[in-house]
Formats: C-alpha cells, structure tokens, sequence
C-alpha cells in the first residue's frame, strides 16, 4: 500500500503573538514543532505499513525550516520526506494549501492519504477534507481506529459527540486521525542515523504541476477580517439546529449581523 502522511509545522508555545494590525499570527517569534495530531498521523502509517507491505511517504507544505521536523519523521521510520516550498506558495489560507497538497499527493501517487485531526494552530480541520475534495476521494474525520485494512479497502471507527460511527470505503481515501488511535513511537537509532545524512526532497509550485493563480494570498479566498482573544461569557451559547444548509445559512447570517462580513 502507498501510504502519503500531510504533516504541518507549527509553533511550539501557546502564547505566541498576534500582530495588532493584521492579527495574524507571529509565527517568526515562536520556536517550531510537528503538529502533535500529525505524529499520530505518522505512526498509523507505519503500523498500515508494518501490516501490509507498502510505502509510507511524508509530505509537509512550509518554509525550508520544515526540513528538520521531516527529519524527524525519517528517525520514526518513514520511507522518504518531501518539502513543498515554493515563495509563490507564501500567505496560502487553507483552500490554496489544500489545493497545492491535493498536487503533490498525485504526483507522490497514494492508495491511503492520513491527515492529523487539526492543526493546533490555524486549526480549522479544513485541510484534509479539503484535500480530498480536490483529488474527489472520499475522506474520513475524526478516525480513532482502523478495524480492518486490505489493499482496496479500509473500514474505521470515526469519534461522534454521541458515539462511534464504524464506516468503510474503497480506496483511495483520505483519513484524519485523533489521538486516540495509537500512541506515537520515539525515533529509534538507525533511524537517527539515517535522519542525519538524510535530505528531504523539495517541490516546487511547478514541480508539483500547481496553478500559480490558485495559491499566495491574493488567490487565497479567505480574509481574515479581525483576530482577538475570546472571551467565555456563560449561558451565551446558542444550538443551531435543522439540515446543514440552513445551518450554514443562519451562521452566514449571523456573523453577517455582527459586523464580520460585509
Ligand atoms: C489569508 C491567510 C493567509 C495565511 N498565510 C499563511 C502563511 O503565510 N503561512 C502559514 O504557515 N500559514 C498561513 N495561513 C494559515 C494557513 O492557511 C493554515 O495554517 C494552513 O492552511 C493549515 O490550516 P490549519 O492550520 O487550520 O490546518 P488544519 O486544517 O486544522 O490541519 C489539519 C491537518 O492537515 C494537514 N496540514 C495542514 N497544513 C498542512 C501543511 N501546510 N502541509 C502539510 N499538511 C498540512 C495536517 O495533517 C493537519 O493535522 C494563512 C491563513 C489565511 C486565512
């Protein structure tokens, strides 16, 4: 099985900076980690590895500082680490990174794409789904297990507010994975020893067949109209019920209400 792991570089502190003007994260004044859902991401590669045969291959889209947590990856076991890092690709929101991800996994070629949950960061939990869109596979959140895996096939336990839901799909599909499926291994000594001498591959935009008019900022459709600290204010919240669309409609209108969009 050829088994492609998205794994996202992010700060390493919880209280790094927002910039006053913009509101956008400081990242230069933060140290760098792997995302820790990514490292679960990781580890269930190997194990699909370990039970199957196959490939595991990491792919991360950032600055050329990412080399070193790839390396980290390589020290875990992983069969080779590719950087995609192009300054065309700087100021991507989620749908130009998803987008760009979408371009390397077909050139990487995968049965079995895995995503951590969330990054702790941006934190939306928009880019494997969104990935997914764009190579029009199924994509599977929130996975907690995987029950049965087959070259073809994969059947998971997803985590629901209410329970487990147990779903199985062909592939290829993407996955997202929590926590709590599996618990992460150190990098072993051979591994360190072969992370030490090993170098990344790097991709750029036209290596990996992108459209320059689909990422960078000025493509990226989201704006960031305002970031501040929330504040909790009890016996505030409100359940929107009904089908998703309405949902989606009365959310729209709300923030609309709130001055966010104009
Ligand atoms: C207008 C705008 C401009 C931005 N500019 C920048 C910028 O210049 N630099 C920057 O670092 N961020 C930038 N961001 C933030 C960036 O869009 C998101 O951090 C990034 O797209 C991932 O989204 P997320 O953190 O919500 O990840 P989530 O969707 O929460 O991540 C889910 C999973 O997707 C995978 N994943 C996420 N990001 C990557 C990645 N880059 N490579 C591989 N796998 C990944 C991981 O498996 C991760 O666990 C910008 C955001 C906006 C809205």
């Amino acid at each position: 099985m050829k088994i492609v792991v998205c794994i996202k570089q992010v700060p390493d502190t919880t209280d790094i900076k927002v910039d006053p003007d913009t509101g956008a994260l400081k990242r230069e004044t933060a140290g760098t980690v792997m995302n820790p859902f990514d490292m679960y991401a990781v580890e269930e590669g190997l194990r699909l590895r370990e039970k199957l045969g196959g490939t595991v291959t990491v792919l991360t889209m950032g600055p050329p500082m990412a080399k070193e947590m790839l390396k980290v990856t390589i020290g875990m076991g992983v069969d080779e680490a590719v950087l995609i890092s192009d300054k065309k690709l700087a100021g991507s929101d989620t749908w130009a990174t998803a987008y760009a991800l979408s371009k390397a996994c077909e050139k990487a070629g995968f049965d079995l794409l895995i995503f951590g949950k969330q990054a702790v960061d941006g934190d939306t939990a928009h880019v494997g789904p969104s990935t997914a869109t764009y190579l029009k596979i199924p994509s599977l959140t929130w996975v907690k297990k995987i029950r049965e895996s087959s070259d073809t096939e994969i059947t998971v336990e997803k985590m629901m507010e209410d329970g487990v839901d147990v779903v199985k799909t062909k592939l290829p599909a993407a996955i997202t994975v929590v926590k709590e499926i599996n618990e992460p291994r150190l990098e072993s000594l051979k591994g360190k020893m072969r992370a030490k001498k090993y170098e990344p591959a790097v991709w750029s935009l036209e290596d990996i067949g992108g459209d320059e008019s689909m990422v960078g900022l000025k493509n990226s459709p989201t704006r960031v109209a305002k970031s501040w600290s929330a504040t909790r204010q009890p016996g505030k919240a409100e359940m929107l019920s009904g089908e998703n669309e309405q949902i989606a409609d009365t959310l729209f209108a709300k923030i609309k209400e709130l001055g966010f969009i104009k």
